[in-house]
């Protein structure tokens, strides 16, 4: 499709037309975020089987990758044509076809620090969903001061010998792969020390033991890490060079989380400000029109909702700036700082909105809506931690960004 029509207005035409065929309208409306969207992997369950036709679909075309190579599993497109793909999934309401690290953390340094063996062995089965990615960077003693961590991997003959322990692995108990930093060198100074590993969870060695949280869900999990085996052609980039990978893949990550709770991918949450406001204060008549009948109210939303539009458009501008083929630099720590704050702004608003229902749990009373609000409030208390705390963040700007002095 790329190749035989790249005028992005051309490509619209076909793609609308694709889109009318391939989108299942059941799915239209539904929030593509880390509480419902579709994660893909060996452990999946389908409960909607028209989500799993649309994944496929949009695989097929290389939409769940839109513009990654099409050698990799991608869909080739150029930036213009990826942004049409997302500006006429938005009109459609139609969430995305496939979330997860393997597409937005560890596939985009794949591209850049893999192997050709190692791109064709991971970047089709990430575009597919067929394999879903953890993340086995912070430890006990290692989250901010992340370049102390401590799991070691010795090399016995054509493997490495992984001893440690991982914590605070996001769905580790879902994923089919972990990327993991491990520390190969430690008598280094200890940012040269680490090597960037990739092995399956089903390799002898790995426990995953889920860590119940006050939201009711166990997203978090430990991960013990006993005489696992890895094979040394797991490495991603160099022998003790796992630092530089794992800095560009914490670029990807907090764009990503700067996305994914501040902007474009958090518009449900918008809608559900305004509906919210409109059952608990009701509505009077402004002319021909209705508005929120609480005043601050309306302003405190419409606030959120300028700093929101216009979160997306920065966002939007930096992406569409950035050179073709580089990755995010250290200016995604002011993106992700700004994206959480504004999320959890967003959360204490709908909290505020909602009064005493925002307090439910479970049981008759409240409705699935107002629970909701509870738990995604409880959940965005980690956005500013995740990634990087919003204080690390402040360091890297005035050291990256700024270059200030130590
Ligand atoms: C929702 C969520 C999902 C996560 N998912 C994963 C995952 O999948 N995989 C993974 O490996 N990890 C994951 N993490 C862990 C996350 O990366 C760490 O929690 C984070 O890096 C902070 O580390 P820590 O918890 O050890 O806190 P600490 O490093 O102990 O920090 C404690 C406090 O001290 C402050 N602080 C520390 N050092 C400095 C400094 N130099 N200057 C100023 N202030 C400082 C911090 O800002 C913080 O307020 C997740 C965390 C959350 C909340």
């Amino acid at each position: 499709m790329a190749d035989s029509t790249p005028d992005p207005e051309r490509f619209r035409a076909e793609l609308v037309g694709w889109l009318d065929a391939n989108a299942p309208k059941s799915l239209a409306g539904a929030v593509g975020n880390e509480l419902e969207g579709i994660w893909g992997g060996r452990k999946a369950i389908w409960t909607n089987p028209d989500a799993k036709r649309w994944l496929d679909a949009c695989a097929e075309r290389g939409f769940t990758a839109p513009e990654w190579p099409r050698a990799y599993g991608g869909g080739g497109l150029s930036r213009e044509q990826a942004k049409v793909l997302r500006q006429e999934l938005t009109r459609l309401r139609m969430p995305p076809p496939l979330i997860g690290f393997g597409l937005t953390m560890i596939g985009p340094v794949l591209l850049q620090f893999g192997t050709e063996e190692q791109k064709k062995q991971h970047l089709p089965q990430i575009c597919r969903g067929e394999i879903r990615w953890c993340q086995g960077y912070s430890e006990p003693g290692a989250g901010s001061d992340l370049a102390g961590l401590q799991c070691r991997a010795v090399l016995d003959g054509e493997q490495y010998v992984v001893n440690g322990q991982k914590i605070w692995t996001s769905y580790a108990d879902q994923a089919d792969w972990m990327f993991c930093l491990v520390r190969t060198d430690p008598t280094a100074k200890k940012q040269e020390g680490i090597t960037f590993l990739l092995f399956d969870m089903e390799t002898p060695g790995v426990t995953v033991k889920p860590i119940p949280l006050i939201s009711g869900s166990s997203p978090f999990c430990e991960t013990f890490l006993t005489d696992v085996r890895v094979p040394a052609k797991n490495v991603l980039g160099k022998v003790n060079g796992g630092w530089t990978v794992a800095k560009a893949l914490l670029a990807h990550e907090r764009t990503m989380i700067a996305d994914a709770f501040g902007g474009a991918s958090s518009g449900g949450k918008s809608r559900g400000l305004a509906a919210l406001a409109r059952d608990a204060v009701g509505t009077e008549a402004d002319g021909a029109h209705t508005r929120l009948a609480d005043a601050s109210l309306r302003h405190r939303i419409a606030q959120t909702e300028m700093d929101t539009r216009a979160f997306v458009l920065t966002t939007q501008r930096a992406r569409d700036a950035a050179k073709a083929g580089h990755g995010p630099g250290p200016e995604s720590s002011m993106f992700k700082i700004y994206g959480t704050e504004l999320n959890q702004r967003r959360m204490e608003l709908l909290v505020s909105i909602a009064g005493p229902q925002a307090l439910g749990w479970e049981g008759p009373g409240f409705d699935e809506r107002e629970l909701d609000v509870t738990r995604q409030w409880l959940r965005s208390r980690g956005n500013t931690i995740e990634g990087g705390t919003s204080e690390v963040q402040l360091n890297i700007i005035a050291k990256r960004v700024l270059g200030l002095p130590d």
